[in-house]
């Protein structure tokens, strides 16, 4: 090992676990698709398949919801507007630049369920005067994640029911099969922007029905063929 000394110690590495593996996925960068299904798109005021665009949050806004546990996260500051965005996350074991979408599968690793958390009073407030989102969707916290089904056994969830209720609730319920831009082709799109590594997960957006959750909430979602996740709001 090298002898390089540090002013403190460094950050811990953020990991998932991986379904039936002893080794967890170390995670690099946390990719999210925008306004990624119609629905989801005209309740949020936009219409039509305009190109996919990306943000990030932190790798350290993960926080991992094990199989068969709840999760907890705090209620964040500066927002009285905590909404839930269900979505699937595509974990890439390989990474590459120019991925074309034909390819994209010999690049994924495996699939999760996530929530994007987003402080949308914040995040309305930056759309309108042309800032950065990042006050509204990077926020600590803000990237729960259940258990990674490895590729190979997670089954078609290109075309798996997602859903997420609160409190027991339906909030919302679509299927993949609705995302504007699938799987492959975020990945075409993204890794044309930025080289994906191992340990990017992409966060490939949310169906309607984005609502806001208060302290006390328990979320509960899924996209069938992987493991649900459950988060409880303190
Ligand atoms: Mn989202």
């Amino acid at each position: 090992m090298s002898d390089t000394s540090y002013a403190f110690a460094p950050p811990a590495v953020v990991s998932v676990p991986v379904l039936g593996r002893p080794e967890r996925f170390p995670v690099h960068r946390v990719y999210c698709v925008g306004r990624n299904y119609e629905e989801h798109a005209k309740e949020m005021g936009f219409t039509g398949r305009e190109p996919p665009f990306f943000f990030l949050k932190p790798a350290d806004a993960v926080v991992v919801a094990d199989a068969g546990q709840t999760a907890t996260i705090h209620y964040p500051s500066l927002t009285q507007n905590l909404h839930h965005e269900i979505e699937l996350v595509v974990a890439i074991g390989v990474g590459g630049k120019h991925i074309k979408a034909a390819d994209a599968a010999k690049h994924i690793y495996g699939y999760a369920v996530g929530l994007d958390m987003t402080r949308r009073d914040l995040q309305n407030d930056m759309k309108k005067q042309g800032r950065p989102w990042c006050i509204g969707k990077a926020y600590d916290q803000s990237a729960p994640i259940g258990p990674i089904t490895l590729a190979a056994e997670a089954g078609a969830v290109n075309e798996a029911p997602i859903w997420l209720q609160v409190n027991g609730a339906d909030r919302q319920r679509s299927t993949v099969a609705k995302l504007i831009w699938n799987v492959a082709e975020t990945i075409e799109h993204l890794s044309a922007a930025w080289e994906l590594q191992a340990g990017d997960l992409i966060y490939t957006g949310t169906p309607e029905g984005v609502a806001a959750v208060v302290s006390g909430d328990t979320l509960h979602g899924g996209v069938d063929g992987l493991t649900p996740i459950s988060v409880r709001v303190a």
